[in-house]
């Protein structure tokens, strides 16, 4: 095949969102601000890169809040916690930032609001997501997880008028409103979430995939494995038309067989990844001849979320700006935005 019919294209928009880009500069400034080590519980974000970058500065990764040492400061997740996780770190006295996404905390709202009317809420996500957890720890006695629409069939509830459906933020727009069928199937009087659930930061990454897919003979998606919206990303690829699909978090990764024959190659990241990795795959690919990229847009965005409260006060008095900022930090992003 002639070189000149290689082409690449690039999804818009693709990687960091604004729920990302604030907990990766909340534990920049946090190492800045009060000097490493800096506690995270969980990975800040589910990207390797932004992870290992940020250990490099001193960050340390932690599973459980009771591997903090007293006094020191620790950072929250993007995806959230259970209110559970604040009263161990208050029993530890630990200095909490909270850097779960605002669109996550809406989420949280909503679950309380649900659980205080006495709702039986189904919580669609993925079992074990750190997301998910932190979700229905607001509300245990309420919530049950659907995972997919072939688990609908094991949920009961007690009393099929006063039910609500709430989901994971990175979820398949798709394959919700499939589980959402097939809920209401059963309890027809289920109760919509009061705004969506599915962040539009994910939304438009897969409407980007869906609108290039069927003229892909390839999708790569540059994305860490258990990083949800990317991991739906090579989905929705494959299931509107692309040939192939494979998530890659280096550009080192792209096995070269993948290419033969290949002519056009769509290439996105998911929510979690900085730009400088999707650029180590455009340079991989036009080594090999797809050189002629062209962008595909199918939404613009400009969201910027503020830094969490209780570093934008100890920015304040230390005299340092406490603004979001997009470059100058350890994790070159190359954001969007
Ligand atoms: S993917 Fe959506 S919910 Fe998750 S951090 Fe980004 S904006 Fe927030």
């Amino acid at each position: 095949m002639a070189d000149t019919r290689k082409r690449v294209l690039l999804a818009a928009p693709r990687g960091y969102c604004a729920g990302v880009d604030r907990a990766v500069v909340t534990v920049e400034r946090a190492l800045e601000l009060y000097g490493p080590p800096v506690y995270v519980r969980k990975e800040i974000v589910h990207n390797k890169h932004v992870v290992t970058t940020l250990q490099k500065h001193g960050a340390v990764f932690v599973d459980e809040t009771d591997e903090v040492p007293e006094g020191a400061t620790v950072v929250f997740s993007a995806h959230g916690v259970a209110p559970v996780v604040h009263d161990e770190a208050r029993a530890l006295s630990l200095r909490t930032i909270d850097a779960t996404c605002p669109l996550v905390t809406k989420v949280h709202r909503e679950a309380v609001r649900f659980a205080s009317s006495d709702y039986d809420i189904l919580l669609i996500g993925h079992e074990g997501h750190e997301e998910v957890v932190g979700t229905a720890g607001e509300a245990p006695e309420h919530i049950q997880l659907v995972d997919g629409p072939d688990d609908v069939a094991n949920v009961s509830v007690r009393d099929p008028e006063k039910v609500v459906w709430l989901s994971q933020t990175t979820l398949s727009v798709d394959e919700t409103m499939e589980t959402v069928r097939r809920l209401r199937e059963r309890f027809p009087s289920l109760q919509d979430p009061p705004s969506d659930d599915i962040c539009y930061a994910t939304q438009n990454r897969q409407l980007a995939v869906r609108q290039m897919a069927a003229d892909c003979d390839l999708m790569i998606v540059v994305g860490s494995r258990n990083s949800s919206n990317s991991v739906r990303l090579v989905e929705v690829a494959l299931e509107h038309g692309s040939r192939a699909g494979h998530l890659v978090d280096y550009a080192d990764e792209i096995d070269a067989a993948w290419l033969e024959g290949v002519s056009t190659v769509g290439v996105t990241s998911g929510a979690s990844v900085p730009e400088i990795l999707v650029r180590g795959v455009l340079d991989y690919l036009a080594a090999r001849g797809f050189d002629d990229v062209s962008a595909v847009t199918a939404a613009q965005e400009s969201l910027v979320f503020a830094l969490p409260n209780e570093i934008r006060r100890d920015l304040k008095a230390a005299g340092m700006s406490d603004t979001m900022r997009h470059d100058g930090g350890f994790v070159e992003s190359g954001s969007l935005h």
